[in-house]
């Protein structure tokens, strides 16, 4: 076959990413990986991990995403901050298209992971105003406040209980009548003073003169709408894969989410994924490591098949 730039491009420096350039440095792979932001993804946001094995008293996000890029940047990982814009696939060459460059690969793993799903009631005015998806980076700013938080799942709930440490009053906003967080989280959540759940109930609309003052909570049982004095409201309903620069090459979902086999292949040969971004079951640091590591394996495969 042509010759390419790369044997192997990563798209994404999350877990996933750095995992899979790991993996690839120590194979000696020609390897590159582009991460359009802060290497580390949604970890670095992440207050405090304790369910990733060998850190017995847990860790904060932020130092294990440090740890994944330096352990990859020590194997000598080519690690580029770049966004990637395009695919094309022509055969066994894959051109990734970047701002102002385009490279030749003979194989992707794309792991662009995901981003924080939106409420879409008008919180984009209120951005950096009282509106946030990141509690370990905004909360300080809500010291003695009150908060209105939104979502019912381990984030909502683990980033919520963090959030107390600095707020004075946490309204947990949950569309349902019971919590789905990991049991721990959901007693801790409970004996919490600090936070009230205010079940069966969205978030319909904010308002304010210059940032957040009112949030306006419905409960879609009875409909009947209710403002809460908050000045802030931190969102965590889901993620969006990060799978516009994908356009139609690959198979995916309804939500967008790449569909895999097992061994992470996805509908075009030679393009692996891993991590948030595919349709995995569950959404977290250990199975996207997983996931990376069995993608450069079958990457590497398919590398070894190609005819010369
Ligand atoms: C607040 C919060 C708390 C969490 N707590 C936990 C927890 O306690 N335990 C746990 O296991 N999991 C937790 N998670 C989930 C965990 O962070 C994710 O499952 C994990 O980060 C997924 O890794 P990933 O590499 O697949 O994707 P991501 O972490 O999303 O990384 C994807 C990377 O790709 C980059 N990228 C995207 N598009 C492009 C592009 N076009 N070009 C180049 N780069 C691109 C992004 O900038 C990003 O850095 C939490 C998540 C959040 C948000």
């Amino acid at each position: 076959m042509r010759q390419t730039d790369y044997d192997l491009v990563i798209i994404g420096g999350g877990p996933a990413g750095l995992t899979a350039g790991i993996y690839a440095a120590r194979a000696r792979m020609n390897v590159v990986l582009y991460e359009k932001a802060a290497p580390g993804g949604q970890v670095i946001v992440s207050d405090w991990i304790e369910n990733y094995p060998g850190f017995p008293d847990g860790i904060s996000g932020y130092e294990l995403g440090e740890k994944m890029l330096n352990q990859a940047k020590n194997l000598g990982l080519n690690i580029e901050i770049e966004d990637v814009t395009s695919i094309q696939v022509d055969g066994e060459i894959k051109t990734v298209n970047l701002a102002k460059k385009s490279v030749t690969t003979k194989t992707v793993i794309i792991a662009s992971g995901a981003s924080p799903k939106k409420l879409n009631i008008g919180e984009s005015q209120f951005m950096g105003k009282g509106v946030s998806f990141c509690a370990t980076c905004d909360g300080p700013f809500f010291r003695d406040k009150t908060v209105v938080a939104v979502g019912g799942g381990d984030t909502a709930v683990q980033e919520s209980i963090f959030l107390t440490k600095f707020v004075k009053k946490l309204y947990l906003i949950h569309r349902r009548g019971e919590l789905r967080a990991t049991k721990i989280l959901q007693e801790r959540a409970h004996k919490n003073d600090k936070i009230e759940i205010i079940w069966d109930s969205v978030v319909s609309g904010m308002d304010g003169l210059f940032a957040v003052e009112n949030v306006k909570v419905k409960n879609v049982k009875t409909g009947e709408e209710k403002d809460i004095k908050a000045q802030g409201c931190f969102i965590w309903i889901g993620i969006t894969p990060n799978t516009a620069f994908v356009g139609d090459i690959l198979n995916m979902d309804d939500g967008g989410f790449i569909y895999t086999n097992g061994n992470m292949e996805t509908s075009v040969p030679g393009i692996f994924a891993a991590g948030d971004v595919r349709t995995t079951p569950l959404k977290q640091i250990v199975t996207a490591v997983g996931d990376a590591a069995i993608a450069v394996m079958s990457a590497e495969h398919y590398i070894e098949n190609l005819q010369d």
